[in-house]
């Protein structure tokens, strides 16, 4: 197979866009349709201070990377989760990747503000641990930024999350979250910083082939909670029938975002806007649910964070 744009040998095969292409122009032609992403959506303008929330995946480090090599500077944010082995491997990465890049990276310890590993948290508020996890990567995230001045975040949800969540909440009809996501966010002030998913748009296979590419070093695990989760399992139905139909994946998304927009902005949810007394962050009672999960851990501890570079 030859590169579609320079006749030279193809290195990957892009089905679903009919085309093959060799490194140097794959590299080239996912670039592009990521300035085309913050582009169209105007997820980044000249005045933001953008910042990346990094895991130590392919994802994420690919986005951190790629960001600032389109011009887009951004430090990074890392929520160290204390999962034996694995958080400390991904912080690994994550530094490594700061290095590189020469940029800044705020470490959370979630061990160090609770003095226990997220497994641990999620007992203590009998929640599974994947609902814990998301309270707390929301509320911190949200409040490195808040705090340290940065006015919008980025993280490396890709066109196979997407679509796996958006198929999950179609399955179900969740009416609820059926028409919350999207490639930004809007924040609300100094409550909410903006959101924004560059990577919308751009497949799992695409982005792990940008970092092999670029020799980016990830953590190939998946996180050991993930398992049998069932978005991995959408996931998999997905890519069956994107192998006997190309395309199908992005056809699927990029229609929602397309319904989305004809949609325009009513509002379905009908309950207001509220804050937490505490801290400022949005909420739909007196107290957000990090504050009630400090709450549980009978804490005052306040928000810090390490600083690496
Ligand atoms: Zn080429
Ligand atoms: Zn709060």
């Amino acid at each position: 197979m030859k590169c579609r744009v320079c006749g030279k040998p193809a290195n990957i095969n892009l089905r679903s866009y009919k085309t093959a292409l060799c490194e140097e122009d794959f590299i080239a032609f996912l670039e592009k349709r990521v300035s085309a992403t913050i582009g169209k959506y105007r997820l980044i303008d000249e005045a933001d201070r953008p910042i990346v929330a990094v895991s130590g995946g392919k994802d994420s480090l690919s986005l951190w990377y790629m960001m600032n090599k389109l011009g887009y500077v951004s430090d990074g944010i890392y929520i160290d989760l204390g999962i034996e082995g694995y958080s400390e491997r991904s912080l690994e990465k994550v530094r490594q990747m700061a290095d590189t890049l020469r940029r800044r990276v705020y470490v959370f310890h979630v061990r160090n503000a609770l003095q226990k590993g997220i497994d641990g948290v999620a007992r203590v508020i009998r929640r599974p641990t994947c609902s814990a996890c998301g309270t707390i990567k929301r509320y911190i995230m949200n409040r490195v930024c808040i705090d340290k001045g940065y006015t919008v975040l980025a993280t490396g949800h890709n066109l196979d999350d997407e679509a796996s969540a958006l198929f999950g909440n179609v399955l179900y009809w969740k009416r609820e979250y059926l028409w919350k996501k999207n490639v930004v966010l809007e924040g609300r002030g100094e409550h909410l910083v903006k959101k924004i998913k560059p990577f919308f748009l751009c497949s799992e296979r695409e982005i792990a082939a940008y970092a092999i590419m670029k020799g980016i070093d990830y953590i190939y695990e998946e996180c050991p909670y993930s398992e049998g989760a069932k978005t991995l399992v959408y996931k998999e139905m997905l890519n069956r029938i994107e192998e006997s139909s190309p395309g199908t994946k992005i056809m699927f998304v990029k229609g929602y975002l397309k319904m989305l927009k004809e949609k325009g902005d009513e509002k379905e949810d009908g309950r207001e806007s509220r804050y937490c007394l505490r801290c400022g962050y949005p909420t739909f009672s007196d107290k957000c649910s990090f504050c009630w999960l400090l709450d549980k851990f009978g804490t005052e501890y306040d928000v810090e964070f390490d600083q690496y570079n």
